[in-house]
Formats: structure tokens, C-alpha cells, sequence
């Protein structure tokens, strides 16, 4: 679970994450949905600990974890740009944070292929990304975060950079995941498609607001204002 305790980040004078206070439940999928700057990738380098909220606390699994460093946060991100370690082949970007945790090496291997498999990576494990599609390496960075058994993962636009096809095929993919593993998801996206098909809980962020928070149908039956009547496409 993930819970953000009136979180407010300022830049200097700007004030971008405006006392936002929210609960996710454990294995809940939350999608964050709402317009270019609204601060969606703020908050969710505030949950990873990429960045560091000006008020407000974050608990995950309910210890506060708001003071504690980014590396100690039992999280995996999977960014838009998933900047892979060129030189390393995928096996080796995806076993890297096992290995620097020191793991087994047969457990290591053993996680990897289990993962690969599930990816469909397992035909691709000694190339280098530069020798993969853009859909392969957006999954190399799935598996990245996977491997790691995280008990939260959190998701910045990952499929922004992928044609329409792989886009609905990675979605799938994304979703199959949290059937199969309810590991506790928050996706960002401003597709009000991918956030109606995706999520159990949408939160509707506005400058820096929660505008609305509810389930697809929610939002899309009762839409609080126009403004997410408007985002989620309901009729006003
Ligand atoms: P997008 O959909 O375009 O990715 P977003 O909802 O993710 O937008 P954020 O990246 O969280 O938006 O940015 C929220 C606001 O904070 C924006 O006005 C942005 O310019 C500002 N901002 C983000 N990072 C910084 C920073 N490091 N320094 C100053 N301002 C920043
Ligand atoms: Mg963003």
C-alpha cells in the first residue's frame, strides 16, 4: 500500500504538488491521469524518493518511508525513456540490481529466465539494447524492475515512445503482470483510454490538485466537474 499525506512540492516560488492526500490499497492498480504539467511525474519521483516533498509525508506499507533515501525504498520505476545500460547485454541490465544486492548466482539465473520468459525476452538475453527494438527494450526495462520483486512499481508514461500496436500489446503485458503477481501499481499516463482500461482507482490530478479520485466508473458516471468530464470523455 502507498498512502501520500497532504504532500505539497514547491520549485523555488512555484508551487507544483498542492496538498495532495492519497491512499492506495495493497495490490491496488492506481492510474494518475491529467494534463502536461499538472505534476503527475513530480509526484511519482516523490513516492520513489527521487525527489523530496517541500511538506507531507509518504508511508508505503505503513512505515513512513518520507526521509528515507530512494535506494532504501522497496520500489522499482519503469520511465518512459528507459535509459538501459548501453554497454551491458540484457541479461546483464536485467540481473544488475540482484547483483549489486549480492543474491545467489543460481537464483539470480533462475529469476532472470523466469522473467525473460514472461517477457518474451528470453531469445534476446546477450544482445545489447542498441540491437533491440523499442518495444524489446521497454520490456528489458519492465523486466528490469520485475526481477527485483519490488513491492510497489511505478510506471511514468512507459509506452509514450511505442507505436499503437506494441502500445496495446506492452499494456496487456502490463496489465497480465498485475493479474498475475497484484503487486501494488501506480501508472501515469494523460490517455484517458489507457487510464479507463487500466485502472481500479483513477486519480485525476489539475495543477497540482487531486481533482477526483474513483474507479473508471465512477469518474466516467459522476464526474465531480467538467473539467473531468471533459479529461475522461464522459458526456457533460
Ligand atoms: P507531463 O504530462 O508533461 O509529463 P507532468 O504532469 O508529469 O507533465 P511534472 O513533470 O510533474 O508534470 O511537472 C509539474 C510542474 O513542475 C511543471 O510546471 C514543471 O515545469 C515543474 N517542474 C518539474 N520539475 C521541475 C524542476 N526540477 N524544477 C522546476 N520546475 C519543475
Ligand atoms: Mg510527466
Amino acid at each position: 500500500a502507498v498512502t501520500l499525506s497532504n504532500v505539497s512540492k514547491s520549485f523555488g516560488a512555484v508551487k507544483v504538488i498542492r496538498d495532495v492526500s492519497i491512499e492506495i490499497a495493497e495490490g491496488e492498480f492506481c492510474v494518475l491521469i491529467g494534463p502536461s504539467g499538472s505534476g503527475k511525474s513530480t509526484l511519482l519521483r516523490i513516492i520513489a524518493g527521487l525527489e523530496e516533498a517541500t511538506q507531507g509525508n509518504v508511508f508505503i506499507a505503513e512505515n513512513d518511508v518520507t526521509d528515507l533515501p530512494a535506494k532504501e525504498r522497496d520500489i522499482a520505476m519503469v520511465f518512459q525513456s528507459y535509459a538501459l545500460y548501453p554497454q551491458m547485454s540484457v541479461r546483464e541490465n536485467m540481473n544488475f540490481a540482484l547483483r549489486l544486492a549480492r543474491r545467489p548466482k543460481a537464483e539470480i539465473e533462475a529469476k532472470v529466465q523466469e522473467v525473460a520468459v514472461m517477457l518474451g525476452l528470453e531469445e534476446l538475453l546477450d544482445r545489447l539494447p542498441k540491437e533491440l527494438s523499442g518495444g524489446q527494450r521497454q520490456r528489458v526495462a519492465m523486466g528490469r524492475a520485475i526481477v527485483r520483486n519490488p513491492s510497489v512499481f511505478l510506471f511514468d508514461e512507459p509506452l509514450s515512445n511505442l507505436d499503437a500496436k506494441l502500445r496495446s500489446q506492452v499494456r496487456g503485458e502490463i496489465r497480465d503482470l498485475h493479474q498475475r503477481w497484484k503487486t501494488t501499481s501506480i501508472y501515469v499516463t494523460h490517455d484517458q483510454v489507457e487510464a479507463m482500461t487500466m485502472g481500479e482507482k483513477i486519480v485525476v490530478l489539475r495543477d497540482g490538485r487531486v481533482e477526483q479520485v474513483g474507479s473508471p466508473l465512477e469518474l466516467y458516471d459522476f464526474p465531480e466537474s467538467l473539467f473531468v468530464a471533459g479529461f475522461i470523455g464522459s458526456p457533460a
